[in-house]
């Protein structure tokens, strides 16, 4: 099933292809810009948020020592269950680091008969997932350390070699898409040795020729009725097209409507599709982690045919963005997106 509906996704985002040049860009009104916070009231939460980051990976390092599971894996499930968390509108438990979530009869287990049971030896009993990592002597379904020691012996069944983690991953998501999110997740994290890795990028250097519309939802005007499904930023040929985020690399190769193209996912889950480049940067390959401004490859006009084809309409980069919702992915306008990444870029380099 969950390999089925993810075709869903590799095939619309081969599908998303462009319209044919600026007379053909539909006159869409202008989205709205996100909001943005007054500077003071930025600085205040992005210091709140780098305390949580420090506070947060001192917890997965405590863990470590305890269950000898990597940090970095500690992470990556945590990011998991926070990303599944937004897209089932789950509300986060006020005051706690971790984002994983244990429900009352999960925790105490399903026949407990109190199901804020905190004693160890009754949740055994009733088998439930409660544990202690704390060290009270007590499984506390709000303590961020038992409930990460809880889920921590979950998976240590298994092993902590690659393969072995991994089954213990597969049994409890069941679904290879979460497999292959949380070895992503855990790439970055061990790459970069940090947990604060939500910087952006424009995906063209800003010091170049480009422009760009909100046409979402513009039917193409190619050969069909689909709905664009991504931004085209018009360019010339060989403007670096460059990663918008931290994130891996999931797809790259020739596609016959994408033409040469690149896909990359994020710690958000979020995939980042760029089509129609003239080349790759030949150093990257599939699994291989980028950061945000790295050059992927260069603005091209390749597409509509067999491998090599170009110059079938002017070139730019095709650029879609798809949020995954556990079984499947789903695209969403880059626009409003493309917008704050150009300004924060901006700002940055003043
Ligand atoms: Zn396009």
């Amino acid at each position: 099933m969950g390999s089925r509906l993810s075709r869903i996704r590799r095939i619309s985002g081969s599908l998303a292809v462009c319209l044919l040049g600026g007379s053909l860009l539909l006159a869409v009104p202008a989205l709205a810009e996100p909001d943005s916070l007054p500077v003071i009231q930025e600085e205040e939460a992005a210091a709140v948020q780098t305390k949580q980051y420090a506070e947060r990976k001192d917890l997965f390092l405590k863990v470590e020592m305890l269950t000898g599971i990597p940090w970095y894996r500690l992470a990556a499930v945590d990011q998991y269950e926070r990303v599944l968390g937004v897209a089932q509108k789950r509300k986060p438990r006020p005051g706690s680091l971790t984002s994983i979530h244990y429900t009352e009869a999960e925790w105490a287990g399903p026949l407990n008969p109190d199901p804020n049971d905190r004693n160890l030896r009754s949740i055994a009993v009733f088998q439930g997932k409660g544990r202690d990592g704390s060290g009270d002597g007590l499984a506390d379904r709000t303590n961020d350390l038992d409930v990460l020691m809880a889920t921590a012996q979950f998976l240590l069944r298994y092993g902590t070699a690659d393969e072995d983690w991994n089954i213990g991953v597969w049994e409890y998501y069941q679904n290879s898409r979460s497999v292959e999110r949380i070895e992503q997740f855990a790439k970055l994290y061990e790459t970069f040795g940090k947990l604060d890795l939500g910087m952006h990028a424009f995906p063209l250097p800003l010091k170049s020729t480009y422009s760009y519309k909100g046409t979402w939802g513009a039917s193409r005007g190619w050969g069909g009725h689909r709905i664009h499904e991504g931004t085209d930023l018009f360019a010339g040929y060989g403007v670096p097209a460059r990663s918008t985020v931290y994130g891996v690399i999931e797809e790259k190769g020739w596609n016959p409507y994408g033409g040469w193209r690149i896909g990359i996912r994020d710690l958000n889950g979020i995939y980042y599709y760029y089509a129609h480049l003239s080349g790759f940067d030949k150093r990257q390959k599939v699994g291989d982690v980028v950061k945000p401004g790295q050059t992927l490859g260069w603005v091209g006009s390749s597409g509509y045919g067999k491998p090599g084809t170009s110059g079938k309409f002017p070139p730019h980069l095709h650029f879609g963005m798809y949020r995954d919702y556990g079984m499947a992915d789903w695209p969403f306008d880059p626009y409003p997106h493309l917008r704050k990444w150009e300004r924060e870029e901006r700002g940055r380099a003043k």
